[in-house]
């Protein structure tokens, strides 16, 4: 039996478990993606984007595995069943991702289906067939499924009200993060790394609200005293819904700095710009790890590099990143990047250690063992997590802006974000 047959059927009495245990119809959120891998960053955002447009309703427990099915979201919902098989019928049909969703409504007894409350099958996404019919026939080329899905994503982020489209591109950008495939002390959508106090779910939460907030300064690029006003709301609000526990601080920082560079021809010139007088900020002191760094070491962190317009991450690691994979690039960042989240936990010589081990990783016996290693220490390299979103978002803001679609770059994209290789 296949590796995936497997998961599914593990998936079958997970589910009928949580019937069990919680006396709620069970909504399930999949994507409807190909292959026997189907962990990517579409495929995740897609049932993400199925959670949250839930989220308004009564839930009463929310769970996550994450495996070669990809991200499955298991939400038990207050409401009856038939109603709420509507509302997820709506997702599916009306939603900008809701044709790549799979939303099922169960309880511990059966599955209501489309047919019970009278509504036609669900249609092919290409043509107009019952979209069963289509997949048992193969009607459909492979090639134009995968257009056809990709399609679909861009057009999500490309909206045209610039709010949202800039919220989606930071969402993507921060929940995006989340898919490598070993975290080295870091959360990923399938462990909390060195963390207790955090796991995927949060940071998904976290990223929604974020994303909600930043997307509100896109007007301000010219104005680094109003892009740190948004910035302070976001990190209130993300403290507020995470109950004090920083997850994307660092990253509100970055992303906001980012997203006002992006809106330039010369992005680095512009953050540097901007920032031009951020030194100044340590002749206070906030308290923070940054801060204390600096006190300690003259370390300027973040805010060094922002001075320097993230030049670092736009002409050297981008680029590293467009011909390796995200494992490859988180590696290469926990190496080469300054990660004061990492020094500040770490202290300096393990710090210089764990950049030293990042260097000589060869195979995927080192990189596991590094991953261990890292979760022993309790060490985590949040600075470079929060470089990698910032790496999504200016890969996703450049495809978008990109008028023609020329096949092989899209084919490329698509793929990577797949993870089919
Ligand atoms: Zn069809």
């Amino acid at each position: 039996m296949s590796k995936l047959l497997e998961e599914r059927e593990f998936r079958a009495s997970f589910q009928k478990q949580i019937c069990a245990e919680y006396p709620f119809p069970l909504v399930i959120i999949k994507a409807n993606m190909l292959g026997e891998d189907k962990r990517s960053l579409i495929q995740t955002i897609v049932v993400c984007e199925g959670y949250f447009a839930l989220k308004k309703l009564n839930l009463k427990n929310i769970l996550t595995t994450y495996t070669l099915e990809g991200l499955i979201f298991y939400i038990s919902i207050d409401l009856p069943i038939e109603q709420l098989k509507r509302i997820c019928v709506d997702i599916e049909e009306n939603h900008p991702l809701g044709r790549l969703m799979d939303i099922d409504v169960m309880t511990v007894h059966f599955q209501i289906s489309r047919r019970d409350l009278n509504l036609d099958s669900r249609s092919c996404f290409l043509c107009d067939e019952v979209a069963y019919v289509c997949v048992r026939e193969q009607t459909h080329s492979i090639s134009d499924i995968e257009t056809y899905i990709i399609d679909t994503f861009k057009k999500y982020l490309r909206t045209n009200i610039n709010h949202k489209r800039w919220q989606r591109l930071i969402q993507t950008a921060l929940i995006g993060e989340l898919i490598k495939p070993l975290g080295y002390g870091c959360v990923t959508l399938g462990d909390q790394g060195s963390h207790k106090d955090m796991d995927a779910l949060l940071f998904i939460d976290s990223a929604r609200i974020v994303s909600e907030e930043i997307s509100k300064a896109h007007p301000f690029s010219e104005n680094f005293d109003q892009l740190r006003e948004v910035g302070k709301i976001a990190e209130k609000r993300m403290f507020e819904m995470t109950r004090g526990v920083n997850t994307h601080k660092g990253a509100i920082f970055l992303l906001l700095l980012v997203m006002a560079g992006l809106q330039h021809p010369d992005p680095v010139s512009h953050i540097s710009f901007l920032s031009e007088d951020i030194l100044s900020d340590f002749e206070g002191d906030d308290g923070s790890h940054g801060m204390r760094l600096y006190k300690e070491h003259g370390i300027t962190g973040i805010r060094g590099l922002a001075k320097e317009g993230f030049s670092d991450l736009f002409t050297r690691t981008y680029p590293y990143y467009r011909s390796h994979s995200i494992d490859e690039t988180f590696l290469w960042l926990i190496g080469e990047n300054p990660d004061t989240t990492l020094m500040y936990r770490g202290g300096q010589s393990l710090y210089n250690e764990c950049r030293e081990k990042a260097k000589q990783i060869e195979n995927v016996d080192d990189r596991i063992e590094f991953d261990r290693w890292m979760k022993i220490q309790g060490l985590s390299p949040g600075g470079s997590a929060d470089m990698l979103s910032a790496i999504l978002l200016i890969d996703c803001y450049w495809w978008i802006m990109e008028e023609t679609n020329d096949e092989p770059t899209h084919k490329n994209r698509y793929r990577r974000y797949l993870g089919i290789e």
